[in-house]
């Protein structure tokens, strides 16, 4: 979650990679370097078939909701004035099994529904942390619709 003041991202061995990646605006995710098999949050070693081998691929596909939440209550003091915030479940297209934990940002935040498509933009702390975040999708206007024909007006 993103606050002035409030915890950061602490790298260890498994997701050190994936921090770095984030702190040059790349969103990656870990994949076995056997089956190929996506996870997150990055572990030493894959859930599907036990190999320690590893190998990091960028996310390119859309973000969808998978699930939300608004939070009213913080749960950090830094969070007092960010209150209602919204934290979603991310799926992406290309990286399937995989969901991200995120905030979602934004003056359309609270409209938030299961299935959104949505974009990760960048919260930069400093020079070495960026934290992915998300936006609501902008979509294309919707086509006019058709004018009535003179027939069909009654
Ligand atoms: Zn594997």
């Amino acid at each position: 979650m993103l606050f002035p003041g409030g915890p950061r991202p602490q790298p260890d061995p498994d997701d050190a990679p994936y921090w770095s990646s984030c702190a040059d605006e790349v969103l990656v995710f870990q994949r076995c370097g056997d089956c190929d098999v996506a996870r997150h949050p990055p572990a030493p070693r894959c859930g599907h078939c036990g190999s320690p081998s590893t190998a990091w691929r960028p996310a390119s596909g859309p973000a969808t909701v998978y699930s939300y939440t608004i939070v009213h209550h913080p749960m950090h003091p830094s969070a007092v004035e960010a209150v209602p915030y919204v934290v979603v479940l991310l799926e992406f297209a290309d990286v399937p099994g995989v969901r991200l934990a995120t905030d979602l940002i934004g003056p359309q935040r609270l409209d938030v529904g299961i299935g959104d498509e949505v974009e990760i933009v960048w919260a930069r702390l400093d020079e070495a942390c960026a934290l992915p975040l998300a936006v609501p999708a902008t979509r294309p206007p919707p086509p006019p619709s058709a004018p009535a024909r003179p027939e069909e007006i009654t």
